[in-house]
This record gives structure tokens, C-alpha cells and sequence, in this order.
């Protein structure tokens, strides 16, 4: 069943509350990049990549960003996918949050670390609104800390 959090965006205190709980648990932490996936990584990240005063870096679907990328495949239940970034944005050393709305077997949050693993940034943590427990994406996340508001089963 497809977990909808656009109702969410519809509650401007709901998301304005949603957004405060991530912003609560990194700020002072020498965060300099937060990462969002598209596409809903990119309806928390940017608030809280500003609420934190860190740069914000999308993760694209191939082919979408107009400069020079670096690209990470991943596998999904049936097939494969990929995430793009950008170089030149991240630099080595740079402490990242990585953001979406959703985990489910975290192969989509696995590739973003890669990415910027690649380009030597720190992941601090990862960050979604909601966890699909059942599928076990935390396991496949190689012990990076997952932080997540909601579990739905
Ligand atoms: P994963 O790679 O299997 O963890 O899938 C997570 C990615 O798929 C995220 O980018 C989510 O936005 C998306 N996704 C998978 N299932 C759902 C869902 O039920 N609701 C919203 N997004 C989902």
C-alpha cells in the first residue's frame, strides 16, 4: 500500500511541525550539507537544510541535472534505478544528512550514501518521515543511523 504524505503538506502546522522535528535533532550539529532524494527528499530537505544554515544538494533521477554527475545504480524489487549528483558540490570531509520521505528495503538511501561517500563526505545520518519496518531497509544501510518519525506496518 502506497504511504501518501502529501495530506501532510495540506496541515501547514503539520509540516511546519514535521520539518521542526528534523530541525531540532541536527541543528549545532556541524552539518554542512543536507541531500535530498527526488522527489519528495526534496519537500523536507530544503527547510531544513535552511533551518540548519547547510547548502542543500539534490539526488536526481538520471539525466535530469544539467551538469557534470556522478551516477550510482541501485536494485530495486523488480529491476534497477539510479541517482545522479553533481560534482563540485560536495566537498571531502563535509559532515551530510541524507533526506527523503520514505525507506522501504533502502536501496534508494544506500545509493545517496554512496554518492556521497565517493566524493568523501561524512554521512552523519539518515532522515525520512516514515519506515516501512517489515522490509528491513535499515539492515542494508551498513549501520549508518537511520532516523525516522514514523514506522507504518
Ligand atoms: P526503497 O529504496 O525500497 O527504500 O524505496 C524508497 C524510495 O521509494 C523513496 O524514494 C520513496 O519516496 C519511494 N517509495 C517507496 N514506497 C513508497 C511509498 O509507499 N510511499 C512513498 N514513497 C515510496
Amino acid at each position: 500500500m502506497f504511504q501518501d504524505i502529501t495530506p501532510l503538506l495540506l496541515d501547514p502546522k503539520a509540516f511546519k511541525d514535521t520539518v521542526d522535528l528534523f530541525v531540532e535533532r541536527y541543528k549545532g550539529k556541524n552539518i554542512s550539507i543536507v541531500a535530498g532524494i527526488e522527489a519528495r527528499g526534496f519537500i523536507f530537505g530544503p527547510p531544513i537544510a535552511l533551518a540548519i544554515g547547510a547548502k542543500f544538494v539534490p539526488l536526481r533521477k538520471p539525466k535530469k541535472l544539467p551538469g557534470k554527475v556522478i551516477s550510482q545504480e541501485y536494485i530495486l524489487e523488480y529491476g534497477r534505478d539510479c541517482l545522479e549528483m553533481h560534482v563540485g558540490g560536495v566537498e571531502h570531509g563535509e559532515r551530510a544528512l541524507v533526506v527523503d520521505d520514505l525507506i522501504a528495503t533502502g536501496g534508494t538511501l544506500c545509493a545517496a550514501m554512496d554518492l556521497l561517500g565517493r566524493v568523501g563526505a561524512e554521512i552523519v545520518e539518515c532522515a525520512c518521515v516514515i519506515e516501512l519496518p517489515e522490509l528491513k531497509g535499515r539492515e542494508r544501510l551498513n549501520g549508518k543511523p537511520l532516523y525516522v518519525l514514523i514506522e507504518c506496518f
